[in-house]
């Protein structure tokens, strides 16, 4: 049996994760047990800088005080109702998302996967109903490298073989082209039942892959030539991540459907949500789609206040200029390891020059030695994403901790 007094008390909680937990999930040793801005304390009472930000959930900073105080005034009040009733909120949310994003309508959900998914729907159903593909034959296209989250049909447009492989059968009605090919894209718009294009404006689980300039741009003109859905999943470049409010807005794109998740809560709660006009929207009817939590009040005003602290703190500006800068500084650190350095606004990583596939994680676990949390992605990318509220003063300590650990290998 596991007990508290044999073995430290983060040894004895990791131990209880191991023994209890589905092991999903391979996490860096350290406990977390309070968070306040850019800053996390494990249970031995150590802080780090938080350079994963939960995946970009916390672009407001750990346990906001504003969102957190909107969190316990409506938390006293009511919490769910479902949408078999109105409630006090969810319409004072929906008009507020209407118009601080410029799109008809809102549909609100609870995590990311599940926006996309709503997002996958509300495209085959306009396919059909509007655009006249017969019934049936709608297409997806997919970008290469993808992450989209985790359910069957996220994972049935993944070509990574750690999120699809082992669970099929996979979803149908799927296509996928490389990503930053606009000619790809082209030739796949062809067929006569493509749907929509659901891409990352960056792809952040695949390692901060920024397209070539105009990507976007050009991927949403082609959509548009063909009358194809440009969809955007913003889940985790949205919401200023990226050093604008969508990433979509560095090219002036507007896309058909916008996906949000993560951050629209401040990392409080789960809340997502798809964004797109009347003539996508309206194509689902009542009864047709939804969820017991999505649109619930506490989310509703949690995403108010979470998106409130974005433009009150100028988090868009923030993110701008110190990621501009924190690249820079990044970028004269000489040191034969480091390959590339690549990223927008404060989404940026560190591309290891290595074969060694144990590298970036032993280069973590010194980092978080040194007070810094960053976690590998596909094992020799170190994505470096810290709160969006951190000033140049904490940036500058933060490199010069990520310098001092490089130089260590
Ligand atoms: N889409 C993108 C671009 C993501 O990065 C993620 C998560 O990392 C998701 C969707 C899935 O979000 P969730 O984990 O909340 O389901």
């Amino acid at each position: 049996m596991i007990t508290e007094t044999a073995i430290s008390r983060s040894a004895y909680l990791m131990e209880l994760e191991e023994q209890y937990g589905a092991h999903n999930y391979h996490p860096l040793p350290v406990v977390l047990e309070k968070g306040r801005g850019v800053h996390v304390w494990d249970v031995d009472g150590k802080v780090y800088f938080d350079f994963l930000s939960a995946y970009s959930a916390v672009n407001q900073g750990h346990c906001h005080p504003l969102i957190i105080d909107t969190l316990k005034k409506q938390a006293e009040k009511l919490t769910l109702t479902s949408r078999a009733f109105y409630n006090s909120v969810l319409g004072e949310y929906e008009k507020y998302m209407s118009e601080y994003f410029g799109y008809d309508k809102v549909l609100p959900m609870n995590t990311g996967v599940e926006a996309v998914e709503t997002a996958m729907k509300l495209a085959r159903r306009w396919a059909y109903q509007v655009k006249g593909v017969e019934e049936g034959k709608a297409v997806l296209i997919f970008a290469d490298g993808n992450f989209h989250g985790r359910t069957i049909a996220a994972i049935s447009a993944s070509n990574d073989p750690s999120s699809y492989a082992g669970f099929g059968p996979h979803l149908g009605g799927i296509i996928r082209v490389p990503y930053n090919d606009v000619s790809a894209l082209s030739k796949a718009l062809e067929n006569k039942n493509v749907a929509g294009f659901i891409v990352e404006p960056i792809q952040g689980e695949a390692g901060v892959n920024v397209p070539d300039e105009g990507y976007l741009m050009k991927c949403a003109h082609l959509c548009k030539e063909a009358n194809v859905l440009f969809i955007a999943d913003e889940v985790q470049t949205g919401l200023a991540r990226t050093g604008k409010m969508l990433c979509c807005d560095h090219e002036d794109v507007r896309p058909d459907i916008v996906i949000l998740g993560k951050a629209l809560s401040g990392g409080v709660l789960p809340v997502s949500a798809v964004l797109a006009d009347d003539e996508i929207m309206m194509t689902i009817k009542p009864g047709e789609h939804g969820s017991t939590y999505g649109g619930n009040p506490l989310a509703c005003k949690v995403a108010m206040s979470a998106l409130q602290v974005i433009k009150d703190e100028n988090l868009v500006d923030n993110a701008f200029y110190l990621g501009k800068y924190f690249r820079k500084e990044l970028e004269k650190i000489d040191h034969p390891l480091i390959k590339q350095v690549r990223g927008k606004g404060l989404l940026n990583a560190i591309v290891l020059d290595t074969e060694d596939e144990e590298l970036g994680w032993n280069f973590c676990l010194r980092l978080a030695e040194k007070g810094l949390l960053a976690k590998p992605t596909h094992h020799y990318i170190i994505r470096l994403a810290p709160p969006l509220i951190i000033t140049k003063t904490q940036l500058d300590e933060c490199v010069a901790i990520i310098k001092e650990t490089i130089e260590e290998f």
